[in-house]
């Protein structure tokens, strides 16, 4: 006998009566299995739940022995059962007594019976149980039967967490979000939030599991399928990467994933069986997920992850919500959690509201975390499983001095936090206290610290962190917040006020540097295998003329004849930065016509960052009035490892002798043609980064404005020619990084690192 046609939806509405009586947990279980039985047409129906030690316990059963329920237990792995739970995967067999993994458990009666249908009851990809259906005939169950009893395994798996079948406390539901959990990552942008989370991509909860009119349900999943490749498509056309933070290969595979024939079947399929459209995402997503929990690969792991991300979004548009989390209203301490996030998103946020970033992936020097940095939040990284492991809502607290996570914590864990933030507000009062000193080594050298900075709202941190001005300002940023292109007015209005905020510091503005991972969504782009090596920066001032010309209009009408200090980024030889001058130099006419400008005024200097120059630092240096090196592009030019990817960014240090080789070149080259020399990449905020750079000669150094107090206190308690005949020998040797070296050497002289 086989389960007749449309047995799944007669199922699902039978499980929502039984579900409706007022009966106890243990009765409604009885019930239900006698109800799969007869529906399924089977001579056995059985439901094992997972225990918190592990074990498979059988709770309820039609057809076996009934003193076996309660009894009988397997452990994970162990027999049929235990190989479901462990799997993830339904077994289907015709004669399951000689299958390997069979055992006999003779208390319960099982051994007249061949045929055995096994599926997992599965949420969020966790196993909490195994549903089974057994015959005496033998025979294979027919792929609907599989179905139908998954679908019923799903809706199970709905009442158990709900505490309607079971007593949730003998179940392990450990991922149902109650406990408090640590996590660990990497800090990516210094500080301690406390707070609660915000999902930057808005998860759907579904409520509502069985179809009223399955008709209906297929129509909306068809539909919502259709909007979907609609916005990959659109997504993709666009170039939209910086913006959404994600890598083209990411929009690929979701392109690819939203067209695959397979995975909109087994959606149909699943609504054929009685569910809601949402329940049925969600029944295939749980299938995804317990393969992607189980995965080692990584890159398929990965592809999984892009599948579970694809069915939110399919989810998000079935619920109508497709605006992003920064378009809703936050609460006061965000916590934003994200899988990735580009700069331009995070900059969407109301940064009032915000206190602190988790991304599962990131990387110190990606363009987010740059932002996450200026904004002075706390950010975390490379906490893998985060956005699975919270709720929106749900307490936690960011620690970027360790990386660590903490989803609900304990009132001992906030408490002990909180005394944490109160001793670092105890040093901030420290830093503000040496915040008018000269940053002076113990030697007397003295060290020009400046501040790293975008938009006109990190401005008033240049007076509070005590800098010495701003020694980069990424004028992109004002360009990437902005919904359209920046018009020439709006442009001077901004470095106007700028100029005007800084009261008499020196700010050197670097031109656009867009392109890369920092697009622009109103620019079109092209499509590109390599962005950090692509279109960008400079090579697009110089393909389009009238943008570079127009900043440059911008800056030289807001200085008013004062000292104006540009930056090119990414030149790459001296005929480029040639071609930029002599457009510099047609802006420079343009406005004297108009008004009083003195070129005196005007320094042209560029930043090095591709390693080409660094052969041709005698031409190149002879022709500008100062440098600065991006170190963030330029170790991950000489390395050639991806600023922005998390499995190579890390694995070579700044700290490397060879790396800081390079830096002292660049030390001597400008040391004997006069040019003034900064480093503004990520390594100048970091105290023994910071310390090992003013070993190798360097006098300037431009970080995030919170990094200026810690940096200043190394300073004040180092001595240069110490340091600097320390590093000189060291960066001649072969060792893979001076970290541990540099670490001892602060220790021994104690040097506040
Ligand atoms: C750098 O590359 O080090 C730098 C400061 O520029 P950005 O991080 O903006 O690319
Ligand atoms: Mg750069």
């Amino acid at each position: 006998m086989v389960a007749p046609i449309g047995a799944p939806r007669v199922l699902l509405r039978r499980l929502r009566e039984i579900m409706a009586e007022p009966e106890s947990p243990q009765t409604r279980l009885d019930r239900i299995v006698v109800q799969i039985a007869a529906i399924m047409v089977a001579e056995v129906c059985s439901i094992y739940l997972c225990r918190k030690d592990g074990s498979l316990e059988l709770f309820a059963t039609e057809g076996l022995k009934p003193e076996a329920v309660h009894f009988t237990h397997m452990t994970r792995g162990e027999g049929l059962v235990g190989r479901i739970a462990e799997t993830a995967e339904p077994m289907n067999l015709s004669d399951a007594q000689s299958h390997p993994a069979f055992s006999y458990r003779p208390e319960t009666g099982e051994d007249s019976y061949n045929s055995f249908l096994g599926v997992p009851v599965l949420r969020a990809g966790h196993t909490l149980g195994v549903l089974t259906i057994q015959n005496k005939a033998r025979r294979h169950y027919y792929e609907e039967e599989v179905e139908a009893l998954q679908t019923t395994a799903m809706v199970l798996a709905e009442l158990i967490i709900s505490g309607k079948m079971a007593n949730v406390e003998d179940v392990a539901v450990e991922f149902i979000h109650q406990n408090h959990l640590q996590l660990n990552g990497i800090p990516l942008s210094e500080g301690i939030a406390l707070g609660h989370v915000v999902l930057h991509e808005p998860r759907v909860v579904v409520n509502k599991l069985i179809a009223e009119d399955v008709a209906l349900e297929r129509g909306r999943i068809r539909t919502a399928i259709s909007k979907l490749r609609l916005t990959v498509d659109d997504m993709l056309a666009r170039g939209d990467i910086s913006a959404t933070g994600e890598h083209r290969d990411i929009l690929e595979t979701y392109r690819m994933f939203a067209y695959d024939r397979g995975w909109g079947d087994r959606l149909h399929e699943a609504v054929a069986t009685g569910l809601t459209a949402e329940a049925a995402i969600e029944r295939v997503q749980n299938d995804t997920r317990a393969r992607m929990l189980r995965q080692k690969d990584p890159y398929l792991r990965e592809r999984l992850h892009d599948l579970d991300d694809l069915s939110n979004r399919l989810l998000r548009i079935l619920a109508g919500k497709t605006t992003a989390a920064s378009k809703e209203a936050l609460p006061d301490h965000t916590i934003l959690v994200a899988r990735h996030m580009g700069a331009a998103e995070l900059l969407d946020y109301d940064r009032k509201k915000l206190r602190g970033l988790v991304l599962e992936e990131g990387t110190t020097s990606s363009h987010v975390v740059i932002v996450a940095r200026a904004l002075g939040i706390a950010a975390i990284g490379k906490i893998s499983g985060a956005v699975d492991k919270v709720d929106t809502n749900n307490a936690v607290i960011v620690d970027a001095i360790t990386g660590q996570f903490h989803i609900r914590p304990t009132n001992e864990i906030i408490k002990a936090y909180s005394d944490k933030v109160r001793f670092r507000a105890k040093r901030q009062e420290q830093y503000k206290e040496i915040k008018q000193q000269p940053a002076l080594t113990l030697d007397g050298k003295k060290i020009d610290l400046m501040v790293n900075a975008g938009l006109l709202v990190d401005m008033p941190l240049l007076e509070e962190s005590g800098a010495d001005g701003i020694g980069l300002y990424r004028t992109e940023l004002q360009f990437m917040v902005s919904p359209t292109l920046p018009r020439l007015n709006a442009q001077k209005e901004n470095y106007a006020k700028i100029i005007q905020a800084a009261q008499g510091k020196p700010i050197v503005f670097r031109t656009l540097d867009i392109g890369g991972d920092k697009l622009l969504p109103y620019l079109r782009h092209q499509k590109e295998e390599n962005p950090a090596l692509g279109w960008r920066a400079v090579r697009i001032g110089l393909d389009r003329p009238g943008l570079f010309r127009r900043q440059i209009r911008a800056l030289l009408l807001a200085s008013e004849g004062r000292e104006l200090r540009v930056m090119l980024p990414m030149i790459s030889q001296v005929s480029e930065l040639d071609a930029a001058v002599e457009l510099i130099h047609k802006e420079v006419a343009f406005v004297k016509q108009h008004r009083n400008f003195s070129s005196e005024n005007l320094k042209i200097g560029i930043m090095i960052e591709v390693p080409s120059l660094l052969w041709q630092l005698d031409h190149i240096l002879a022709k500008v009035d100062f440098v600065s090196v991006g170190s963030n592009d330029l170790k991950q030019f000489i390395f050639a490892a991806d600023r922005s990817n998390v499995m190579v960014n890390e694995r070579f240090d700044t700290l490397s002798p060879a790396f800081l080789k390079v830096l002292r070149q660049i030390v001597l080259a400008t040391q004997k043609h006069d040019v003034a020399l900064g480093l503004c990449g990520e390594m100048a905020g970091r105290p023994l980064e910071a310390m090992a750079l003013i070993g190798l000669g360097f006098t300037c150094l431009s970080m995030a404005p919170a990094y200026i107090g810690p940096v200043k206190s190394m300073i004040l308690s180092l001595k240069a020619a110490e340091i600097q005949a320390y590093i000189l020998s060291g960066i001649e040797t072969q060792k893979e990084t001076l970290r541990p070296a540099l670490e001892e050497f602060a220790r021994t002289n104690e040097i506040s690192i």
